[in-house]
């Protein structure tokens, strides 16, 4: 699982029809030897069951596409407290049992609330193979596709002329620490006298939780931050949402292309506001590997930048803008 979040070449998806036979045959030995274990304390048994349940591991995880390794690593992190728990049994050491059973079940939560959130069960995820398939998918006819883009001064002129504006953040707002700047920009638009919120997807960034980390961190008032079902039917009066580093959270194909590998996941659907703008470096992809109809429609403008930089020129605009 570290491997595919890090993008390794040697985490690379394995697939084939071998996959489910080997996965299979490697269950069974591992079981077997640990009932072989169990019953008669060869420790041979259980160095061949620990080796068995290793490779098994690996080839549990490894058929399974890099966009479903967020439920995956919270599977582990659940299954690894379920293990303490155990462990807490055999020693009789009741501490273990109890932070076990917390690590265990919160786990298992998160993993059933990101499976809701992708529109997946966790068996289809688990079992399925889909995700890997990611790159290929897309309905890309070929044709050249046209954009419009803008400058951060453009952006912030918008803004602060709005009456609603939501901003959603995603990995590039993570991955160019722009959330202070964010925050900045914020209250700069509060003091104008602008209604922002903050639009949250559950799986935006690379961890559960990551934009309301950094959100925190940045000290943004936890009211303005609203989940994806709380804010999702507030798109179509805004004004202006301010995508920060977002892609796979804000692509409508998961909604409207059924050809799609991320078809069927809900989004925020920032298409129904009357202005998109798209902090972004390029037009290149998200995590899924998928193109974005939304950054080629009437309503939306890119800016392409750094998102930190973009965010304070916005601010320095709006500053400067003699309001
Ligand atoms: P995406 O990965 O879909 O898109 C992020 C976008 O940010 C990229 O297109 C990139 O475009 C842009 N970007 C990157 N760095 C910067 C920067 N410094 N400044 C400005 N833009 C930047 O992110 P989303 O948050 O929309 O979606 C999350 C994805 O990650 C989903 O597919 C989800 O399934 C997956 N995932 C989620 C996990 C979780 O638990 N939250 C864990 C693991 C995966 P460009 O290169 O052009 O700048």
């Amino acid at each position: 699982a570290f491997g595919k979040l890090a993008a390794k070449s040697w985490a690379k998806t394995v697939n084939g029809g071998w996959v489910k036979p080997v996965q299979a045959l490697l269950f069974i030995a591992m079981l077997g030897f640990g009932a072989v274990y169990f019953i008669t304390d060869s420790l041979t048994a259980f160095y061949i069951m620990t080796v068995l349940a290793i490779a098994f591991g690996w080839m549990w995880i490894a058929p399974i596409g890099g966009g479903d390794m967020p439920v995956v690593v919270s599977l582990l992190n659940s299954f690894s407290g379920w293990a303490a728990a155990g462990i807490g049994f055999t020693l009789g050491n009741s501490m273990l049992i109890i932070a076990g059973s917390l690590v265990g079940s919160s786990g298992a939560i998160l993993s059933y609330i990101m499976c809701k959130a992708m529109n997946r069960s966790l068996i289809n995820v688990l079992f399925g193979g889909m995700g890997s398939a990611a790159v290929a998918g897309g309905a890309d006819d070929g044709a050249p596709k046209t954009y419009k883009s803008g400058s951060a001064e453009d952006a912030g002129f918008l803004m602060s002329n709005a009456s609603d504006v939501i901003i959603v953040p995603g990995y590039g707002m993570a991955q160019g620490r722009a959330q202070n700047a964010v925050k900045e920009l914020y209250e700069l638009l509060k003091e104008e006298g602008v209604n922002v919120r903050f639009a949250i997807h559950p799986v935006a960034g690379r961890m559960p939780g990551h934009m309301n980390v950094l959100l925190a961190e940045a000290d943004v008032p936890y009211d303005d931050i609203l989940e994806m079902d709380e804010i999702n039917s507030d798109f179509p009066s805004t004004d202006v949402v301010l995508v920060i580093g977002a892609n796979d959270v804000v692509n409508p194909s998961a909604k409207d292309d059924p050809t799609s590998p991320i078809f069927g996941m809900p989004i925020l659907e920032v298409t129904k506001a009357q202005t998109v703008m798209v902090i972004k470096r390029s037009m290149s992809t998200g995590y899924a590997g998928l193109d974005n109809s939304l950054f080629y429609m009437d309503k939306t403008m890119m800016i392409f930048g750094d998102a930190k930089k973009m965010v304070e020129e916005m601010v320095r605009s709006i500053n400067g803008g003699g309001h």
